[in-house]
């Protein structure tokens, strides 16, 4: 499914040798990450020419601006730095490798006060360039180091190198980072992969469209893209590495396809297919004021999923409920500090005011897994998603999990907050949670802060134990949200972003809508509400079955909500739960999807037609 096709090309006449100037149309399948159609140029990162071999330019900088090339070069070191520790971080939870040779070489010569001086004393003295001043002493330290005749300091002779261009990048604005934020023009990102933080960073405006070669649909990247809108694809088999900057690319974030190349007729084709998906969104907006309700009356609630406060009016505008999950930690992340309690609270203050009346869950901070922030500092871990993620982390620093809660009970105040803790497994750690909430609420009262004492809390169930300790945690909170992304890798023993295992990856394994059905059962006996924020929330193959199961609330990318309402008004609770039942007695998985896909199929045929 994933392999590179060749189309043949066409059979041209009296030709005799191939003209190599005319490129061949080739399309590339991957899966299909975040819904829409791009064509334009493609930005390959990673690709770009060594800054250090440049040709040294011969051009002098005016007097007057001395000043600030020192300036500019002091801010490259600093970025440089911030980056470093990000890498490092990746490398080593990505990786499992712990390189602190190489980093603790980087760092030497980014915190060299000698080196800094000669460049600076260049700049002021020989009024040469930043970028010159810092090759030309630089090439000395490598050009050093390098005639040594000792292996392990040649190997750290190109770790010197590696920062040293990195830098160069950043004082050109020309890195990784730079790209992703300021693109000049629209371009379609190819990269062999990119982290949530890559993504967070991407420019909208200007990056039509992203493909990698790595990744799953549930990776954050993915998850990313859809909330902001662009169309994405992953795991695209043998794909880098035959793209170059400026190639031609049609992106298919329907179908997963991208096609280099295309010949005229096929961008016509993708233009027609750009028209009536526009066509479909514009109804999708016509139908907003209608009630997301079964035929047979039963109200399921569709509310957004959101990664930071910035485009709030799209989630009244697609006829959201609420938000049904904020992602806290992307404001974590790409900074070289934590946010501080102000600066939260006045980001969950605007999603409480702007959100009209409509509730909100905000979700505690849920680093680590795919989600790394160069900020806190963690021990090197072999299986990061089953290490110190989310409330492990935070409960392992205290002060961090205290200034959020801070920030959104202050926050409540200004419309309808709610608080949701992640990968809570058992009543211990939910204990553990309302205990230091309590201090929370405690401190506030007695500093005669303002806050919302009334706020509703609750937790996701993504852990198998949770669903299966739901009786208990239901007791103690006033909802569950189950987070299918994870329960799907935790019960079935598959990694989310792991392209190779995707086809284990099943949201609609029997196993999994048990514990569904365990935890809504649960919450039914305790009068608490159960949603669902996972991905399957808004996939229509899983709707029908999370409606069966007793689900109340699906809460999804704003984009997938107006074809989840339409669904919703197409299917019967009656027949939605007798789908569930035979759901639930199915042998795998995939039995459990067919049902489902017959369901619709009978129902709504459109609606797989449009996937
Ligand atoms: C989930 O696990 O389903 C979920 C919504 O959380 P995240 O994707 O952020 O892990
Ligand atoms: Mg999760």
């Amino acid at each position: 499914m994933k392999k590179a096709e060749q189309k043949s090309p066409a059979p041209g006449r009296g030709k005799v040798m191939p003209d190599k100037s005319i490129k061949r149309e080739v399309m590339f399948h991957g899966i299909p990450a975040s819904p829409g159609i791009a064509m334009g140029q493609v930005l390959v990162l990673g690709k770009e020419n060594s800054l250090l071999d440049a040709p040294p330019e011969q051009k002098k900088i005016p007097p007057e601006e001395v000043e600030s090339e020192i300036a500019r070069f002091k801010d490259a070191l600093e970025e440089t730095r911030t980056e470093t520790k990000a890498l490092m971080a990746r490398i080593k939870e990505s990786e499992g490798r712990n390189d602190a040779g190489i980093f603790d070489a980087q760092f030497l010569i980014l915190d060299d006060k000698m080196l800094l001086n000669e460049v600076v004393s260049g700049v002021s003295k020989k009024f040469q360039s930043a970028e010159n001043a810092f090759r030309q002493t630089i090439s000395k330290y490598i050009a050093a180091i390098s005639a040594i005749q000792d292996p392990y300091l040649k190997e750290r002779a190109a770790d010197i190198r590696d920062v040293a261009e990195r830098l160069l990048a950043h004082l050109q604005g020309r890195s990784r980072t730079d790209l992703l934020k300021n693109l000049h023009e629209p371009r379609i990102v190819v990269a062999k992969d990119l982290t949530p933080s890559d993504t967070a960073l991407l420019d909208r405006k200007n990056v039509l469209a992203f493909a990698t070669e790595s990744g799953s649909k549930t990776s954050h990247s993915a998850i990313l893209a859809r909330s902001i809108r662009i169309p994405a694809i992953v795991s695209m088999n043998r794909f880098y590495e035959r793209l170059e900057d400026g190639d031609y690319l049609i992106v298919d974030g329907f179908l997963g396809t991208a096609v280099l190349n295309p010949d005229k007729g096929t961008i016509e084709l993708y233009r027609q297919k750009e028209k009536s998906e526009a066509r479909l969104y514009d109804e999708y907006l016509r139908e907003t004021q209608l009630k997301s309700e079964t035929v047979d009356g039963y109200r399921v609630e569709l509310a957004a999923n959101v990664e930071n406060a910035e485009n709030l009016e799209d989630i009244i505008k697609f006829g959201a409920a609420g938000i049904g999950l904020f992602r806290t930690e992307y404001l974590y992340m790409n900074r070289t500090s934590c946010p501080t309690e102000e600066e939260q609270f006045q980001v969950y203050k605007k999603v409480a005011k702007n959100l009209e009346g409509r509730p909100a869950i905000i979700r505690t901070l849920d680093l680590g897994g795919d989600k790394l922030s160069s900020l806190i500092h963690t021990q090197h871990e072999q299986n990061p998603f089953l290490g110190q993620r989310a409330i492990r982390l935070c409960l392992a620093h205290p002060d961090l999990l205290k200034t959020q809660m801070r920030a959104i009970l202050r926050a409540g105040v200004f419309g309808k907050l709610r608080m949701m803790f992640p990968m809570v497994s058992g009543v211990r750690e939910l204990d553990e949670l309302l205990r230091i909430l309590g201090e929370v609420k405690a401190d506030l009262q007695n500093s005669n802060q303002r806050f919302d004492g009334s706020m509703e809390i609750g937790i996701m169930i993504e852990i198998p134990s949770a669903a299966l300790a739901a009786e208990h945690l239901a007791e103690k909170v006033d909802f569950f949200s189950i987070g299918t992304n994870d329960l799907v890798q935790y019960t079935l023993a598959v990694d989310r972003n792991n392209e190779q295992v995707a086809t284990l990856y099943e949201p609609t394994h029997p196993a999994v809508l048990s514990l569904i059905a365990m935890t809504v059962h649960a919450a039914n006996r305790h009068g608490i509400w159960v949603g669902v924020c996972g991905e399957s929330g808004g996939d229509p193959l899983c709707i029908p079955l999370l409606v069966g199961l007793g689900v109340k609330e699906l809460s999804m990318s704003p984009m997938s909500i107006g074809q989840s309402r339409r669904l919703i008004r197409k299917i019967s609770m009656r027949e939605a739960e007798h789908l569930a039942a035979s759901a639930l007695a199915a042998g795998d998985g995939g039995e459990a999807l067919a049902m489902s896909r017959k369901y619709i199929e009978e129902k709504f045929p459109v609606i797989l037609r449009e996937r």
